[in-house]
């Protein structure tokens, strides 16, 4: 390896790289729609909802604007609102709890399990008691799939089947993930996704979809997505957003969604190398046996007593970037500050918000490359 090469910074994921591969491919597709116009439900966004629809087994695919309103269009249809608690795990991306705060009912923060990072059950069955004690009237479970890991969905749909609430799964990371053999899309009553381009399944802006086998959901979803509307776009039968995925976004995602099992495996081939190379140093990430990650993230956990900047700026040194999911948890944040923690607050989202650290993961990321930012974080450690 030249000096040119090892100065050269390793890209955290590299949009460039996908981009030469598929060619032409992206061009031509957009190239169609710039010619046939038809730039809002344009027929690529159709060929995305049925192809994704294939891809997940879920009945119905609903596209729309972004993984926040795949949320919260879900939240509204199922007429979530003050008085309401929603249960999600406060280490997760700001949107989850986010999204239920904008229909004015209260996000409950749960912890989250210290070997997945998801989801912790008991603290879930404690964040119900909290909810209640409160006066709140439980409504919805919203698990994340953090990192690309699914959650523990079996047991989540237990405790909302005792309780009586929905499952939204926030498969925001893990689109093309599976749980127990089957991918994501089924283990909830709905499933939300983002597109944002550094997702696992981005396209080149913001889009998102929600996936349901629930025929009256998928009605009022539709109609969400459209300002709420009845027999046509000018009668409002309730509230709704602008909501829709652009025409352009489906067809970057149709090419897309061509190569992302392969990119997926690509993507399994470095999360192995780096537990292979890392796993007796810091702790790595742990898949539950019968689960698939498509790794959105490779996040470690430092030993006890590391400085984390000083880590980072070892690794930056050698070109090697790294990003801090989530240096504050939900309840952490000024904005989410005032509402309910589970009972016996959340040490497992505050330890991980002070000890993780997310290594560069993506499908084309070669192995010397690897070899580089594992060498970067041994010495990091020496
Ligand atoms: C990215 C993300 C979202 C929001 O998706 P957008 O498309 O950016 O609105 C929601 N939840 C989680 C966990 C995410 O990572």
């Amino acid at each position: 390896m030249n000096q040119h090469t090892r100065i050269d910074p390793v890209p955290f994921i590299d949009i460039g790289a996908q981009r030469r591969r598929l060619g032409q491919s992206i061009d031509d597709a957009v190239g169609r729609v710039l010619d046939h116009c038809q730039f809002i439900n344009g027929p690529e966004v159709t060929q995305l909802e049925a192809a994704l629809a294939a891809y997940s087994g879920a009945k119905h695919v609903i596209s729309c604007a972004s993984g926040t309103d795949a949320l919260l269009m879900v939240l509204m249809a199922k007429k979530v609102g003050p008085g309401d608690a929603v249960f999600c795990p406060s280490f997760t991306f700001c949107a989850t709890g986010e999204a239920v705060a904008l229909t004015g009912a209260s996000p409950v923060f749960v912890d989250v399990d210290e070997a997945t990072y998801n989801m912790d059950i008991a603290s879930l069955k404690s964040a119900i008691v909290t909810a209640k004690a409160r006066g709140l009237t439980p409504r919805a479970i919203i698990p994340v799939d953090l990192f690309g890991q699914p959650a523990d969905h079996d047991a989540i749909a237990a405790v909302a089947e005792e309780e009586g609430l929905f499952v939204l799964d926030d498969a925001a990371q893990a689109f093309g993930a599976k749980y127990k053999g089957k991918r994501l899309g089924t283990s909830a009553l709905a499933t939300a996704t983002s597109f944002f381009p550094a997702k696992p399944l981005g396209c080149f802006g913001d889009g998102g979809a929600i996936f349901t086998d629930d025929d009256q959901l998928a009605d009022d979803l539709r109609s969400i997505r459209v300002h709420g509307q009845g027999s046509d776009k000018y009668d409002n039968v309730r509230l709704g957003l602008t909501g829709r995925l652009d025409t352009i976004q489906a067809a970057v995602l149709l090419e897309k969604l061509k190569i992302f099992d392969d990119e997926i495996a690509a993507r399994n081939k470095v999360a192995e190398r780096y537990a292979r190379s890392l796993g007796n140093i810091v702790t790595v990430p742990r898949v539950t046996p019968g689960n698939e990650s498509i790794w959105a993230c490779y996040t470690i956990r430092l030993p006890k007593g590391t400085d984390r900047d000083a880590f980072a700026a070892s690794l930056k040194a050698q070109g090697v970037p790294t990003a801090i999911y989530y240096v504050k948890s939900m309840h952490m944040q000024t904005a989410y500050s005032q509402y309910p923690v589970a009972d016996g607050g959340l040490p497992v989202c505050e330890a991980l918000s002070s000890d993780v650290i997310s290594l560069p993961v993506h499908a084309y990321l070669d192995e010397p490359t690897q070899e580089r930012v594992i060498k970067a974080v041994r010495d990091a450690l020496a």
